[in-house]
Parts: structure tokens; sequence; C-alpha cells
């Protein structure tokens, strides 16, 4: 066995109880790599075809990052995945926080939870023993709540790490998340559901082991090098200069290529809400549910909640596990109970610009309110604007919202109807399953107004300012998430410097060229879909890898971690592997890749008639086909090659 993972996994069947080890042959590793890779593994040969996500034969996995405790930096990622109740095909989501070396110390690459339990339950690790415990008493609440009291009941011995739902996945939201580290969230996906539905209400790790790396000092050289990259920081503008900077740029006819060390600089010094006006004034932000512009958000509403302004409530930074740069926050303020996890980017725009709200205070209000439930923020305020739209068009009125007047901007009406959502009460039974559910439910043609693609709500990044998060949000076997590429991404991730083969972008380009499909750009977005699984198969965090690999040396990493002695295109071609399996994963439980769309509005059909994007539209159906061919998939129909099943099961 190879260093840097613990080769063996821990399978717990929440209907028998039975809890047992599972010794993964090295081949799984040298093939898919941990994290995601390792979990789509299992799931793609254990879930029968047709399994009900919220049934007992779905199979929810906790997993590592195959770099994580090697000594490697932002590689403290852990995944959870299951068949997602959302999408109906494979579910993944990825967060940071301090789970996923805490899932390594306890001797495994990966938990998986089989069956239902009869009553709620949660799974403790300390030392060799694993066991499941009565949950009863947590049931019900908050996913702080229970993390405060698990924390405090097993303070004995090393403290361990906790991940757990909220009430929201109690109810069976689909869209429902996972809570770890007080409120960082892997929220997509509705894998919160899924923990609902098996009544496990969290699990509790507070193992010791050891976790190796083959080549000590060669990690620590590399690490080394890569920190004096994320060490460097100049000066740099205000957040109101940011704004600036976005509003110049949209005017200008041409842009630049993105280097990632800039982006790095935003990080370190406000996390993503370094974001906030910046991409509303480039078109990156959607508005008013995607039917607006920056127009509709200008300075004199966005100042509000600019970069500076929620950095002002900053108290203390946060680190996921390894990171150098700590893009998170801790912030306190009048309208909340306590401290709490700075809310993100995704989320200020989704319950923001998303919404044309622009009430600071209702956003920490609202952050901490779904983070407590353990629902998606970004799907929460997708869902929201769907509603808000809805009521403008009369699809929905007052007899619906029990007299909620739902009035663009009105925070006061968006957080009664969040809490409706969370409460499952009302419109807001309706609208916690997501925008896709609740459009089938209501009728009228609101499907018209319903955001997302393959049923999971569209993120805060516009596909008619980078076609490539358009052409991501229709071709990944994870649909409609921001996390896996786009033109800026491969720009960032700076993938030619390692990789052979592959272009380097044009460092000035008209803005125009853009919009227009070429063999260059869909290969660009196919090594994003191949390196984004390399990345999270190693447990890596994007934010570092923007930096680029010439930088930021996960292949490097890889070889020093483990011992091997593999090329980048090794590497992308294990990504390869993993992404087609995900998309044989959808093909087993009958999902039809050439039906995912994402609602017309988000890729300029009709074209916006203002604003940044205005006159933008994608040749959406020209780039998936172009990007499936390039893939070595069927044109037509998305299926991987016929050579790429047997390369899944035999290992
Ligand atoms: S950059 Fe941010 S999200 Fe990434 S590992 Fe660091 S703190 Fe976590």
């Amino acid at each position: 066995m190879a260093d840097a993972y613990m080769g063996k996994i821990l399978k717990v069947d929440l209907g028998s109880g039975v809890i047992e080890e599972e010794s993964i042959p090295d081949s799984v590793y040298e093939k898919f790599l941990s994290g995601s890779g390792l979990g789509g593994f299992i799931l793609y040969n254990r879930i029968p075809a047709g399994a009900d996500p919220l049934g007992p034969d779905n199979i929810m996995g906790f997993v590592s990052g195959l770099l994580t405790g090697t000594g490697s930096l932002f590689t403290g990622r852990w995944m959870a995945m299951a068949k997602s109740p959302l999408t109906g095909g494979y579910g993944e989501s990825n967060c940071g926080g301090n789970l996923s070396p805490a899932i390594k110390r306890c001797g495994y690459d990966g938990i998986f939870f089989s069956g239902i339990s009869e009553k709620p339950v949660y799974l403790y690790i300390s030392g060799a023993k694993a066991e499941l415990k009565d949950a009863s008493d947590l049931w019900g609440k908050d996913a702080i709540e229970t993390e405060n009291i698990l924390l405090e009941r097993h303070s004995s011995g090393r403290k361990p790490r906790v991940a757990c739902i909220g009430q929201a996945g109690e109810r069976l939201s689909l869209i429902a998340g996972i809570s770890n580290d007080l409120g960082r969230m892997a929220a997509r996906s509705g894998l919160g559901a899924v923990m609902g539905a098996k009544r496990l209400k969290a699990i509790v790790l507070g193992g010791s082991k050891k976790i190796a790396s083959h080549d000590k000092d060669a990690m620590k050289a590399l690490s080394a090098g890569c920190n004096k990259w994320v060490q460097f920081q100049p000066w740099f503008l205000s957040g109101n200069g940011l704004r600036f900077l976005g509003m110049i740029l949209r005017y200008l006819p041409f842009q630049t290529a993105m280097d990632g060390m800039l982006f790095k600089i935003m990080l370190t010094k406000w996390g993503t809400v370094s974001l906030n006006q910046y991409s509303i004034e480039i078109g990156d932000s959607p508005v008013k549910n995607w039917a607006g512009s920056n127009l509709d958000f200008p300075k004199a509403l966005s100042d509000s909640i600019g970069p500076d302004r929620i950095k002002a409530r900053e108290t203390a930074k946060y680190h996921c596990y390894s990171c150098p740069l700590g893009c998170g926050g801790i912030c306190s303020g009048p309208s909340l109970a306590g401290e709490t996890h700075k809310p993100e980017y995704e989320t200020v725009t989704a319950l923001g610009a998303l919404l044309l709200n622009n009430d600071l205070e209702s956003l920490f209000l609202l952050n901490d309110k779904l983070n407590r439930a353990g629902m998606d923020t970004i799907s929460a305020g997708v869902t929201a604007a769907f509603a808000f739209e809805c009521f403008e068009k009369g699809i929905l009125t007052e007899k619906e919202t029990d007299g909620l007047k739902l009035k663009w901007g009105d925070s006061r009406a968006l957080v009664s109807l969040i809490d409706k959502m969370i409460a499952r009460e009302g419109i807001g039974d309706i609208l916690a399953d997501g925008v896709k559910r609740a459009a089938e439910k209501i009728g009228k043609n609101a499907d018209c107004y319903a955001m997302h693609s393959g049923g999971q709500e569209l993120s805060m990044h516009d596909a008619r300012f980078d076609p490539g998060f358009g052409l991501h949000y229709t071709t990944e076997p994870t649909p409609g998430r921001h996390t896996i590429g786009s033109q800026m991404y491969y720009e960032m991730y700076r993938l030619w410097k390692r990789v052979p083969g592959l272009s380097r972008p044009w460092l000035v380009y008209s803005k125009k060229s853009k919009y227009r499909v070429n063999r260059k750009k869909i290969l660009w977005a196919v090594a994003c879909s191949r390196f984004i699984n390399v990345l999270n198969g190693a447990g890596g965090c994007a934010f570092g890898a923007f930096i680029g690999v010439d930088r930021f040396p996960v292949f490097e990493w890889l070889n020093a971690a483990t011992g091997w002695n593999r090329t980048p295109l090794d590497y992308m071609a294990v990504g390869k592997r993993i992404q087609a399996m995900k998309q044989a994963f959808n093909l087993k439980h009958g999902l039809d890749p050439a039906s995912i769309r994402p609602n017309p509005r988000a890729v300029g059909s009709p074209p916006a008639e203002k604003g940044a994007n205005k006159g933008r539209d994608l040749d959406l159906d020209k780039m998936v086909a172009d990007y499936w061919s390039e893939s070595g998939w069927n044109t037509k129909t998305g299926v991987p090659g016929a050579d790429t099943a047997a390369d899944f099961t035999n290992v």
C-alpha cells in the first residue's frame, strides 16, 4: 500500500446496525484517487439502478482527500456523496473545515452508510471503536446546537470533529445540506435529505491515527514553494475600488486573461465577498432572478453589502485545515445570537442581488438561519427569487403566501419566506424542495422562472458573462454547480504550464470572441472537468488551485505523498475516468444527459435587453456536442465510449 491513503473504508448498515471495515485494493486508488473518485467508485458499483435516493438502497459517503494530512497545503476538503434526491443522478458536495483529516485519523479514507435506521442515530468513532448512538435527544435541534452538544458530550480525549444535519435535513428538504465546523456547509445536491431519510443525525470522529507521507522532505519543499506565493500580499484596492474596477472592465471592449494571484490577493483580504460588487458591475452576478442586470442593482444599492462592510463585521479569520490563506471569517452583529461564519459571495448574491435585497443585516441573519437549519443558501435564494417573480407575475398571490407580499427588495418578506421554507409551513412546504419541484407543483408556466439545470439551482455566476459556466452547468454529471470550470477558471488553473498539449489562453482578447464556439475553448472546458476531478480526489481547495498548478503543485504533491511516479497527463487521465464514471452513474439511473439544460434565460435566450450582458447568447447545443465529442462521448447522447464501463468495475 502506498503512503498517503489509509487503504480502508468503514461501512455502516443503518438498518441492521452492522458496522464493518473493508480493505480497498491499491488499484482503486491508482485509478480513482480518494475523495470523490473513491466515493464515486463505491456509489457506481453498489447503488442498484433506480434506487430511491431517500430509500434504504442509497449509499451516503463521507470521504477524505488523498492528500489530506500529508503535509500539502489547501488539502483539507472532504466530500459527501450519494444518489441525489434533487437531480436523481450522482450527487456530490465538497466542503472545507476540519472533517477531512478526522476521517483519516479514524483509519479510513471514507465512511459509507446504507439502510435506514429505525430511530435517529449518530456514528461515534473513538480509538478503534465505532458505534451507533441514540440521537433522539438531538432530533429537532439545529446544526450548531447539535455540534456543540456532541463536542461537549465527547470532550474527553482528542477533540472530535462533527458533521451533522439541522432541521432541513430531518424534514427531508431536497435542498438540505450537511454542516461541519459550526456552519460550514456541504450544501449542494440535497445530501442533507439523504442523511435525514436514513435518520442519521451526525457523525462524530475522534480518531488519532497517523497519516503517512512517502517523501516528507519533498512535501515540505513543495509546500514551502507554494506558500511563498500565498504569502505575497501587496497593498490592494479598497472594496469600493473593486467595484470601480468591475465597472471599468465592463466598458472595455476587450479583457485580459485572469491571473489567479489577483483573486488570491482579494480572497486573503476579504474572502469571497470581495466579489460582491465587482461581479455585479462586470456582469458575473445574476440579478433579479437572472432577468435583471447591474442597472437594477447599482452602487446606491450595492454599497451597503460591499466587501468592506462585511469585513468590518469580522472578528477573526477562519482557515480550513492546512490552509495558509484563510478566506473564511467569524463574524458577529446585532441580528445574531452569537458568532457565525462570514457569509460567502454565493450566499450574499443568492439572497441579495438575486432578490434586489441590500439589507446587510438580513443577509447575516439569513446566512445564520440557513446554516443552523442546514439548508443550501444558494438553492434557498434561487427558490425565493423564483417565488418573488411568481408573485410579481400573479402566479402566486397573497392567498398562497399566507399574506406575504413578495416584493423585490423586501428583506422582511424574504426572511419570513425563508422561515416558512425551513419550517415547511404553507408555501414554504412547496419551496423547501427546490425550484424545479416547486414549479411543477405550482404549474401555470411557473417553470419559466425556475433557474436550475437538471434540478440543481444555478450558482451565482452568469453564463452570459463567462460561457464556460453555461457549458459546465449543462454537461457535468452534477449539473448547475459553479465549482467545476469556466473560461476564467482555465485561465487561473494555468494547466498548460504542466499538462502537455494544452494551450495558453490569449493574454488580451476581445469580449466578443468569448461567445464564439471553437475547439480550443472546448478543450479548455474538458481540461477543467478532468482537473477538478483530480483536485477533488486529492481533497484540494479550488481557491488554492486558482493560483495555478505551477505555483500550487498538486501533481507533484500527489507523487511525493504516495511514492507514485506519474505525469500530469496520467493524472488528467484519472480525472477523465472519474468524470466518465459519474456520467455512467447517471445513465445507470435512467437520466438522459441530452435533456439537461439550464433555464434558457440563464444562457441568453432571449438575450438581455440592457446591462452588462446585453445582447449576449450562447450556442449551447453546439458547445455541448463539441464538449462530448472532445470527451470521447457520444455527441448526441452523452454516453461515454464503450471501453470505459469496464474501467469502473475491473480494478
Ligand atoms: S482558501 Fe478558503 S475555502 Fe479554501 S481551504 Fe482556505 S479557508 Fe478553506
